[in-house]
């Protein structure tokens, strides 16, 4: 390529983000990050570094983080068995303290390192921070273990009661990036384990998010999970409901599914599963393409005008309207 080529690619490039630029400029975006990148310096400090530029583009940032393989890894050096069922880590008192210290104290810190890193204005919260999240205490239910039903008591495992976003909002207004734990309390007091993608779905209706996007350890939601090229562009409700039914979501995508449905239930527009592989993010956002899976609540939704649109916008790559609808049109 020579430099001509080059300049002429990045322009065209820029070209092609502008709409979106426009389209999300002083909106807010959940971001959730798993475990897998929360343990991988590189992969943290490179998806960092694009949450510095998604800033710079004037889009707000409220940043949750799970770390699941470091509760289970400490969990583990200190002789306990973590449990998972459904996803969902069962936690007994001494689990409850594994995932303290690890939530709100390895894993929350080298977040707040990676962005310090890029000159990121982080700032460290959780749940239980000025009331964010109110949880109750999970009632023993019944799941289905190995094939048959069994009635299962996830301990101190809360389901989200209310979330209140006061904090979070300041933090915005004064133009910081809030780096949440997904920890919770009850209202005695009570400090309860919470799925981070539940907690992140909770957070993004409270606040009115425009964007929720999943970042975790594989490039998207897969058709067959043991296949990373059956990933799936773009999908909605309904083609969730499916992958569910038919069993090809399973394990940890069961909570992100969950999450995803009660995110585009409360009025989140667009939400996204990618992989944290290098620009994984602004691809995602910035492009018709995509790096990972896009899901609306209804493809049926999109009027006739806007699917004529969006043949135009995938051809020409240009005009305002360009929101991922060439991608729910399309793929
Ligand atoms: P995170 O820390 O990002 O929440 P999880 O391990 O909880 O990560 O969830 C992601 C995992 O879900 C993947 O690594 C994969 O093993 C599993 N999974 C189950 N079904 C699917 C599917 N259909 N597509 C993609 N991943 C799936
Ligand atoms: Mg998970």
């Amino acid at each position: 390529m020579t430099f001509a080529d080059d300049r002429s690619a990045t322009m065209d490039s820029l070209k092609r983000a502008l709409p979106y630029v426009r389209l999300f400029k002083g909106k807010t975006f959940v971001v959730k990050i798993g475990g897998a990148a929360c343990g991988d310096r590189t992969l943290l400090n490179d998806l960092a570094e694009q949450l510095s530029v998604v800033r710079e583009l004037g889009v707000h940032v409220v940043l949750v983080h799970g770390g699941g393989p470091q509760t289970s890894e400490l969990s583990r050096k200190l002789g306990i068995q973590p449990r998972m069922i459904e996803g969902r880590r069962v936690t007994d008192a001494a689990a409850l303290d594994v995932a303290v210290m690890t939530m709100n104290g390895a894993v929350n810190t080298s977040v707040l390192s990676a962005c310090r890193a890029v000159g990121l204005q982080a700032v460290g919260v959780s749940g239980l921070d000025a009331g964010l999240v109110k949880a109750r205490r999970r009632a023993p239910r019944s799941v289905i273990v190995d094939g048959a039903p069994q009635t299962v008591d996830f301990g101190h495992v809360g389901d989200v009661d209310s979330v209140d976003p006061t904090l979070l909002k300041s933090l915005l207004a004064a133009g910081y990036l809030p780096v949440v734990s997904p920890l919770a309390a009850d209202d005695q007091g009570n400090v309860l384990n919470i799925n981070a993608d539940t907690v992140a779905a909770s957070l993004a209706h409270a606040i009115g998010a425009e964007k929720l996007v999943f970042v975790t350890d594989v490039a998207g939601i897969l058709e067959d999970k043991a296949d990373p090229s059956s990933l799936i562009s773009c999908t909605d409700l309904r083609g969730l409901e499916e992958l569910v039914e038919n069993g090809a979501v399973a394990t940890g995508m069961l909570p992100k599914v969950s999450a995803i449905r009660m995110a585009l239930d409360h009025g989140v527009q667009r939400v996204h599963v990618i992989g944290s592989q290098r620009a994984s993010l602004l691809t995602e956002i910035f492009t018709n393409e995509g790096s990972g899976t896009l899901i609306v609540r209804d493809r049926r939704e999109l009027s006739a005008a806007e699917k004529a649109a969006s043949g135009e916008l995938a051809t020409n790559g240009g005009g305002a309207a360009a929101t991922e609808i060439a991608r729910v049109a399309s793929g």
